[in-house]
């Protein structure tokens, strides 16, 4: 699947690396890193990550 993070709309929160912390990750700046082409097998992460981002700038296009 690919996973894109609309960086303009995203806080920096990291409710998604708690979520998902296969795909998606806090570095030491406390930015937002993330695998844009995870394995179809994180779905369900990554959706639940979707959902639980308080800024909704989760887009999954698979
Ligand atoms: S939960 Fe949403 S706002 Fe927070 S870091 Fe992740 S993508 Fe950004």
């Amino acid at each position: 699947m690919k996973v894109r993070v609309d960086m303009t709309m995203c806080e920096d929160h990291g409710q998604c690396a708690i979520a998902a912390p296969d795909v998606f990750r806090m570095n030491d700046e406390s930015k937002l890193e993330y695998d844009p082409n995870p394995d179809d097998s994180l779905l369900a992460e990554v959706e639940e990550a979707a959902d639980v981002c308080p800024a909704q700038a989760i887009f999954i296009e698979d």
